[in-house]
């Protein structure tokens, strides 16, 4: 993937052109859905949840104010020559269907092979939570990930795998409860060097019997 194609993969804010609403109107949309559902927002039990409503995306939603290119910025470059692959495994994380605005729940592993350059291994886990509260689709999650890495570390590759259960199909739609969505992303070394590659997988337990086409 070229530089350029990746930089829009990782743009801040995909709304910033479209004004937000108030919270008062956000309120006045969870009564309308609430009357579309068959209930009656004015009823004690509901009275709160518009405002609770609000809040929760709030925190659903939070990745959409934070900058994955300035949360890798801070890289550190004394790492003794250390030129293996540096893995984050079972990051766990919520995410909600563009969809559906269903919730999706998953867990992701991360690694690149430094270039000189290595990053706090917190700030992994960090990015995949900025990516995971915005509404997505695992596909666009797991290449935003690796073009995010890819664009600000320069290294020398790059593999992204997720997986995750999809609300949207485990309790509505086609209800099939106990299937996982895997994707992954392949850059640099990972996707050119099969060796590179299966060193990752074998590292995250997808080689062998479950890895399917992976290898
Ligand atoms: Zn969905």
């Amino acid at each position: 993937m070229s530089r350029r194609k990746s930089l829009k993969l990782v743009a801040k804010r995909p709304s910033a052109d479209v004004p937000r609403p108030s919270r008062v109107e956000a309120e006045e949309a969870v009564r309308t859905l609430l009357r579309w559902a068959g209930d009656d927002p004015g009823r004690e039990g509901l009275r709160e949840t518009p405002a609770r409503v609000a809040r929760a995306y709030e925190e659903y939603f939070s990745g959409y104010d934070a900058d994955p290119v300035a949360l890798l910025r801070r890289t550190f470059e004394e790492t003794e020559g250390y030129d293996e692959v540096v893995l984050l495994r079972d990051i766990r994380f919520e995410s909600h269907c563009e969809h559906h605005l269903a919730p999706v729940v998953g867990r992701a592993h991360v690694a690149y092979l430094p270039n000189r350059r290595v990053v706090g291994i917190s700030k992994l886990a960090r990015l995949v939570e900025v990516y995971a509260r915005r509404l997505t689709i695992q596909e666009k999650m797991t290449a935003q990930v690796a073009a995010a890495i890819d664009e600000v570390l320069e290294p020398k590759g790059v593999a992204v795998v997720i997986e995750a259960v999809h609300q949207c199909m485990t309790t509505r739609g086609v209800h099939k409860p106990g299937v996982t969505m895997v994707t992954s992303r392949m850059l640099g070394a990972f996707r050119d060097d099969a060796s590179t590659r299966r060193e990752f997988l074998a590292m995250i337990g997808k080689l062998g019997g479950e890895a399917g086409g992976f290898a």
